[in-house]
C-alpha cells in the first residue's frame, strides 16, 4: 500500500467584503431615486455626505428610513446600483489567488422586502461578476470568522477593531475621522489583502499560466 502524500486541511484566509458603499456605490444609485422621489436635481444632493444623510435634508421626504425602503422594494437600488470601479477583477484576481471571498451585508436590517433584498442581492451580484464563496446576511455585523474586513460603515469599522479584527476603511465621505488602514479604492485594496493573505498563508498561488483571467470569463464561456 502506497503512503501518498498525508492529507492535509488547510484553512482558507478569508476575506470578509461589505458590499454597500464597497462594491456597489450605494450614494449615487440611492441619488438617482431620492431625486426623482423629492422631483429635484441630482446637484441638490451632494455625494460628499455624512452617515445620515443631513446634507439631503430628507425629512422633507418622510426621512432615510422611507425612502431607503421605497428604493429597495419599489425602485430596484439593490438590483441597479453602480458597481465601484475595479471590485469584480479584484476580487476574482484575490479568490484566483486562493483567498476565500465571504460577501458580509446588513441590507436585512429592517424587517421588509427580505425576499426582493436577498434576489436582488444575488442577481447584482452574478450581473456584476463578483466572486463569493459565501453570503451573510446579518442585521448587526459581529465577527463572521474573517482574518480580514473590508467596511465603509464607522460603526461597523468601530466594533470590528474593538473586538480585535482586522478591518480596513474603505474610504468615503462619512468615515474620514477614522484611522487607518484604509484604502481608497479597489486596487489598494487588492494589494493591501493580497499582502495579508501571503503574509498569513506563507505563500499565495498566483494566476495559473493557461487559466481563464478577469471578470468576464464566465460570460466568454457561455459565448
Ligand atoms: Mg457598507
Amino acid at each position: 500500500m502506497s503512503a501518498g502524500l498525508p492529507s492535509v486541511a488547510v484553512e482558507p484566509f478569508v476575506f470578509g467584503v461589505d458590499l454597500d458603499g464597497v462594491c456597489g456605490d450605494y450614494t449615487t444609485a440611492f441619488r438617482t431615486i431620492v431625486a426623482q422621489e423629492l422631483d429635484v436635481s441630482e446637484n441638490e444632493l451632494p455625494l460628499e455626505r455624512s452617515w445620515d444623510f443631513r446634507e439631503w435634508n430628507l425629512e422633507r421626504a418622510g426621512g432615510f428610513e422611507r425612502l431607503h425602503a421605497l428604493a429597495v422594494s419599489g425602485r430596484g437600488l439593490f438590483a441597479d446600483m453602480p458597481p465601484i470601479e475595479g471590485v469584480a477583477d479584484a476580487l476574482w484576481r484575490l479568490s484566483d489567488a486562493g483567498i476565500h471571498i465571504r460577501i458580509i451585508t446588513h441590507r436585512l436590517y429592517v424587517n421588509w422586502g427580505h425576499a426582493s433584498a436577498v434576489a436582488d442581492t444575488v442577481t447584482w451580484l452574478d450581473t456584476n461578476r463578483i466572486p463569493y464563496r459565501d453570503i451573510c446576511f446579518l442585521g448587526k455585523k459581529p465577527d463572521v470568522g474573517a482574518h480580514v474586513y473590508i467596511d465603509d460603515g464607522p460603526h461597523n469599522i468601530v466594533q470590528l477593531r474593538a473586538a480585535g479584527h482586522e478591518a480596513i476603511v474603505f474610504d468615503q465621505p462619512y468615515n474620514r475621522d477614522l484611522d487607518g488602514p484604509r484604502v481608497a479604492d479597489w486596487a489598494e485594496l487588492e494589494t493591501m489583502v493580497m499582502a495579508l493573505a501571503t503574509e498569513w498563508l506563507g505563500a499565495t498561488q498566483p494566476q495559473l499560466p493557461g487559466v481563464d483571467a478577469g471578470a468576464d470569463r464566465l460570460d466568454r464561456k457561455r459565448s
